[in-house]
């Protein structure tokens, strides 16, 4: 679960990032975060995956309290989330199987499993014949596919998509967002950040609104998304 309760994010230049933010996500949600550039989407992102810490109020992610969690224990709290990235951060000059099989090397993982797990995920985002080709071999939506098995790789109980649509056209939009509702219905917790708000309306999810870093609006459907 991803709690935020009273949640204030201030920059040292004074900026307001979050002004009290609280939203609950429980496990196995799937939840659009939407809003305009700068109404604080990259400040919640960071706080998720430990890289800041908030001002003050809480943050709980996945069993882990950030205001009191000790520097060693941080990497476990990663873990937990899976990153898709925005700009993809591909590793050029490795396949797309050692792109993936890299995620879990870091991390220890053993050879065996490494064998088992990768060929499984690649072959969930529909890229098990493109293994051994590289990342500038791929089209944009199979390098989104590749960050996408990449966050999923080491089985985290929540993935982050920051803008999984922003250099897709509609239709592979499209098909993006139904992988991400298949990966969420296989148990992953998904938190969607986007500005797409086309796209959110057409899913009919949990949408957060934030706004000059305030939610605005928490429904069990896109609808509101057009007020901002
Ligand atoms: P979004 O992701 O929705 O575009 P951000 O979370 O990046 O919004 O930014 C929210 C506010 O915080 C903006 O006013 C932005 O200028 C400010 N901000 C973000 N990061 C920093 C930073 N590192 N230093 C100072 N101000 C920042």
């Amino acid at each position: 679960m991803i709690e935020f309760i009273d949640v204030v994010k201030s920059y040292p230049e004074g900026n307001h990032a979050l002004r009290g933010v609280n939203m609950q996500i429980a496990d196995g949600e799937f939840c659009y975060l939407v809003g305009p550039s700068g109404s604080g989407k990259s400040t919640i992102i960071k706080l998720i995956t430990g890289e800041i810490r908030p001002s003050s109020g809480s943050v709980h992610v996945n069993g882990y309290s950030l205001e009191r969690i000790r520097k060693n224990e941080v990497p476990f709290m990663r873990r937990t989330v899976g990153v898709v990235f925005q700009d993809f951060r591909l590793i050029a000059n490795k396949t797309v199987y050692d792109n993936v099989a890299f995620a879990m090397r870091v991390i220890g993982a053993r050879d065996r499993e490494i064998k088992e797990r990768v060929p499984y995920v690649l072959e969930l985002v529909g890229l098990d014949s493109k293994a051994t080709r590289h990342p500038n071999e791929l089209s944009g939506g199979e390098q989104q596919r590749l960050a996408i098995a990449r966050a999923l790789v080491n089985n985290p109980s929540t993935i982050i998509a920051d803008e999984p649509t922003g250099n897709l056209d509609p239709a592979l939009s499209l098909e993006i967002m139904t992988l991400l509702q298949e990966i969420n219905n296989l148990g992953t917790t998904m938190l969607v950040v986007t500005h797409a708000q086309d796209l959110v309306h057409e899913f009919n999810k949990r949408t957060i609104v934030i706004n000059d870093g305030l939610i605005v609006s928490d429904a069990m459907s896109g609808e509101n998304a057009y007020e901002i």
